[in-house]
């Protein structure tokens, strides 16, 4: 038995017990906004943009990129549930930036067991064998904080399913501080027509 696992049950027990109103809530987000954003256990979007159940769509992946399924979810977001202003939101300190496609096929194909990370960058403890199947993926990795949100507006912008009416915002969050920050650029980029 795993005590995580306990301990996950009987935290959602207890909300439970108080859900009240949320029962009633409508499938369409109130706010009518999508934020797309990384997955980062530091990251709490309903915190940091003070949200609630049934506020808005949050799409999260590893550094909030714009891939081929978060693109899927907003078009899912807009075109059904009527979302109408999108956030791109990167932070800093994100994990993404600390290695690159060909480091992680290396370390995969050595050993499926956690990495570790030093001075560095991420090194292989764990025994092998590995797999190739990491050259197979685009890991989306983040060389640049300011232009990895740049060019995630730009791509979603450019969608041919993402309609010219929807802007889409690009921000920085700040771990160390909580604050988002506008990515200027980004959001000139994403601009509605
Ligand atoms: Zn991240």
């Amino acid at each position: 038995m795993s005590s995580t696992r306990d301990a996950v049950l009987a935290a959602n027990a207890a909300y439970a017990e108080s859900f009240g109103a949320k029962a009633e809530l409508p499938l369409p987000p109130a706010r009518r906004i999508a934020i797309l954003t990384c997955m980062d256990a530091r990251l709490d979007p309903a915190k940091y943009a003070g949200l609630s159940e049934g506020d808005a769509h949050v799409i999260r992946n590893a550094g909030g990129r714009a891939s081929d399924d978060a693109i899927r979810s907003l078009v899912i977001s807009y075109k059904l549930l009527g979302t109408a202003e999108w956030f791109v939101i990167h932070h800093t300190d994100c994990g993404m930036e600390f290695f690159t496609d060909e480091a992680i096929r290396g370390l995969l194909a050595s050993s499926l067991e956690t990495a570790a990370l030093g001075p560095d960058g991420f090194y292989d403890v764990g025994r092998g064998p590995g797999s190739a199947e990491g050259a197979y993926i685009d890991w989306l990795t983040i060389a640049d904080q300011q232009g990895s949100v740049v060019d995630d507006v730009r791509r979603i912008r450019s969608h041919p399913l993402v309609p010219d009416t929807i802007p889409v915002y690009g921000f920085l969050y700040d771990v160390r501080s909580g604050r988002l920050t506008e990515v200027k650029e980004a959001t000139a980029v994403g601009r509605a027509a």
